[in-house]
C-alpha cells in the first residue's frame, strides 16, 4: 500500500522524461535553423550565390528571362527561405535544379522544390546512393537517414548535361571521382562562372567521402580540371565557404592537396606507419588555415591519404 504511490509516481515520472525527451528533439530540429538567414549575391552574368552563413552548401541561381536554375538544394527545413530568396533577384519560374553531389547539405532541399514542380538533374551515381541510407564522412562516418522517394533526381546523367536557356548554354558533367562517384561541375561559360560542389571548399581540407567513393586521386584530378577551366575572369562558386573566388584560390587549394599528398607519400616510402607519419605533421605548414574546422582537420584528411596511397600498417612493427 505505501508503495503504490511511489510507483505511479514513477511512472508518471517516466513518462514526463518521454514526452520532454520527445519534444526535445522536435525542438531540436526546428531550433536548428530557426532564425537561419540565407545571403544572396551576385556572382558574374546572370549567375547568383546564396549561402547559408553558419553551414550547408552553397547554392548556385542561373536566372534570367526564361527562368530559374538552381545548382543545389541546401537543408529540407530552409526550402522556403531558398526560394524567398531566388525572389529577391527573379521572379522567374524555378524551373531546374542539378544537384552537386548527394549530401544532405546539398540535396536536403530537394523534396518541397520538387513539389514546386522543380525539375531535378543528377548524375546516375547520385540517384543510386539516394535509394539507401547515407553515410557521411565527418565525425568518423555518421549514418544519416534515407532521402525521401520524392528527393530524387528524376533525371539523371552518365557523363554531361547541357541546359540552353536564358540565352546561354550551362554544362553540367561528372567530375573524377573526387568528393564522391557522383560530383557533377557546373560550368556556365557565358557567365563566366564554376560551381564546383563540395570538390573545392575555402573552409577546410578537401573531404574525401570514402563511403561514397570520393578518392584523394581524382580530388586532385578534378582540381586540375578545374583549373584548367578557369580563366583570369572566372568566379568560382565553393561548395562551402563564404566567398566566391577566382583561379588563383583554386590554384592554392590543388597546390595544397598535392604538397600533403607528396609529403605521405614520402613518409611511406621510409616505411612510417601511420602513428608516425601523423607525428611528423605533414599538414603543419597549412593546419592554420586549412585545418580549423573542428569535424574535418589534419587529422580527419591525412589518414585517408595515408589509406589510399597504401600505406603500410598502423602500428609499429
Ligand atoms: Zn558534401
Amino acid at each position: 500500500m505505501p508503495r503504490q504511490p511511489r510507483v505511479v509516481v514513477f511512472a508518471l515520472a517516466a513518462l514526463c522524461m518521454v514526452v520532454v525527451a520527445v519534444s526535445a528533439g522536435g525542438q531540436n530540429q526546428a531550433d536548428r535553423f530557426a532564425g537561419v538567414e540565407l545571403t544572396i549575391v551576385p556572382v558574374a552574368g546572370q549567375v547568383y550565390m546564396i549561402s547559408r552563413p553558419g553551414g550547408g552548401g552553397n547554392v548556385g541561381v542561373f536566372a534570367g528571362p526564361d527562368g530559374v536554375l538552381l545548382v543545389d538544394s541546401l537543408f529540407e527545413p530552409l526550402a522556403g527561405r531558398l526560394v524567398d530568396a531566388v525572389r529577391r533577384v527573379s521572379d522567374g519560374d524555378i524551373r531546374f535544379l542539378i544537384n552537386t553531389h548527394v549530401h544532405p547539405d546539398h540535396i536536403g532541399g530537394n523534396e518541397p522544390l520538387a513539389r514546386r514542380d522543380i525539375l531535378i538533374f543528377a548524375h546516375d551515381n547520385l540517384r543510386v546512393r539516394a535509394l539507401e541510407r547515407l553515410r557521411t564522412p565527418r565525425r568518423g562516418g555518421r549514418f544519416s537517414p534515407q532521402p525521401a522517394a520524392g528527393a530524387r533526381p528524376v533525371v539523371t546523367f552518365d557523363s554531361a548535361v547541357s541546359f540552353h536557356f536564358n540565352g546561354e548554354d550551362v554544362r553540367a558533367f561528372l567530375a573524377p571521382a573526387a568528393h564522391t562517384d557522383g560530383d557533377a561541375f557546373v560550368h556556365f561559360p557565358d557567365s563566366d562562372v564554376l560551381h564546383l560542389g563540395d570538390v573545392f571548399r575555402t573552409t577546410s581540407y578537401p573531404i574525401v567521402d570514402v563511403y561514397n567513393g570520393g578518392t584523394v586521386a581524382g580530388t586532385i584530378e578534378a582540381l586540375e580540371q578545374a583549373v584548367a577551366m578557369a580563366g583570369p575572369g572566372t568566379r568560382v562558386i565553393p561548395g562551402h565557404g563564404l566567398e566566391v573566388v577566382g583561379r588563383d584560390a583554386l590554384v592554392e587549394f590543388l597546390d595544397m592537396t598535392v604538397d600533403i599528398r607528396d609529403r605521405v607519400q614520402a613518409l611511406i616510402a621510409e616505411g612510417r606507419n601511420l602513428e608516425e607519419v601523423m607525428a611528423a605533421a605533414p599538414t603543419a605548414a597549412y593546419d592554420a588555415r586549412w585545418g580549423q574546422e573542428a569535424t574535418w582537420t589534419a587529422n580527419d584528411f591525412v589518414p585517408i591519404v595515408y589509406h589510399e596511397l597504401g600505406g603500410g600498417s598502423l602500428f609499429v612493427q
